[in-house]
């Protein structure tokens, strides 16, 4: 109802499993929708705590006249399955590129999200700088959020790969910090700039839980490695008080903007700088 129309939405989804009824059509139709233009990247505002200025995740939507809305969790998953989810995210690069040669203010700066297998992928190197130099903008205009299970194959050869972009410029993050049972590891062995602690972590840190000292700790340990930290999943003015005072350097999350598309965000933004 809510998408209007003949919208109707044939799927059930199970928000812990990602489990998704009737994955043929929805692989079907997802291979269909680029071409029909009904991908749309959204962008969520990520504060930067010592400068008041914000850069910007970009997060996919999918909205199918056909099958209603999707989440991302359920489609992303789908297109790794199936092996097209190189396709998606050189698409979310592209637009990211197209994005910020749009603003046209070398200052501004997005993060995409790269699947494992997308930075597994030999050209994905090609396609960043390639992209970058098409749109006139600069790689160190562009975040890569990398998963932690990202390094679970072929380590070595994606730290180097890892290194190469560093040193055109680009700069790298490691999502989803801490609900890998080998974050440490990766902490250790990733040439990264960043992390960004899961959300798990953030929603339950307003008293003086367990989530509030393993949150506290892993900021002070970035600190010492000489990494940034990025909270995301912040929701309420209590948690961003209690990130704040544990010297996070960045916040993300619906207490400062959900994401938004192109259009809202000026107003996003404009909103949140005169808090
Ligand atoms: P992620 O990379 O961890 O993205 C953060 C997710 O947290 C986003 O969900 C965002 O909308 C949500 N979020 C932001 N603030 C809050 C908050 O305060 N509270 C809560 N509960 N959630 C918040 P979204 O957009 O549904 O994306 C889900 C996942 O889908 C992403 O998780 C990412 O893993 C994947 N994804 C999205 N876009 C892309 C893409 O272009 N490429 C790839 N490979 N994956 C993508
Ligand atoms: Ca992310
Ligand atoms: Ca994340
Ligand atoms: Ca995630």
């Amino acid at each position: 109802k809510q998408k209007g129309g003949q919208a109707i939405t044939v799927f059930n989804f199970n928000k812990h499993t990602n489990e998704v009824m009737n994955k043929p059509i929805l692989e079907r139709e997802l291979r269909k929708a680029i071409s029909r233009k009904e991908l749309t990247l959204y962008f969520q505002p990520i504060v930067h705590v010592e400068t008041s200025t914000v850069h910007f995740e970009a997060l996919l939507r999918w909205f199918s006249p056909k099958l209603g809305t999707i989440p991302p969790d359920v489609f992303i998953l789908v297109a790794e399955d199936r092996d097209f989810i190189q396709l998606i995210d050189e698409w979310v690069i592209e637009k990211a590129c197209e994005f910020l040669r749009s603003l046209n203010d070398p200052k501004a700066k997005v993060a995409v999200n790269l699947s494992p297998k997308t930075l597994a992928a030999p050209s994905i190197e090609s396609r960043l700088i390639e992209g970058v130099s098409e749109y006139g903008i600069s790689a160190e205009q562009i975040e890569l959020e990398i998963t932690e299970h990202s390094l679970l194959k072929n380590e070595q050869a994606i730290i180097y790969k890892l290194s190469r972009l560093k040193e055109v410029g680009f700069s790298v993050a490691i999502d989803d910090f801490g609900v890998s049972n080998a974050s440490l590891n990766y902490l250790r062995l990733l040439p990264v700039d960043k992390i960004k602690i899961d959300k798990v972590f953030i929603h339950n840190i307003e008293k003086e839980t367990k989530e509030y000292h393993i949150v506290h700790s892993i900021i002070s340990l970035a600190r010492k490695l000489g990494l940034r930290v990025t909270a995301e999943g912040v929701e309420t003015s209590k948690q961003a008080e209690m990130l704040l005072e544990s010297k996070c350097d960045e916040l993300q999350g619906y207490y400062f903007s959900k994401p938004v598309d192109e259009h809202s965000l000026p107003e996003a933004v404009k909103e949140l700088q005169s808090r």
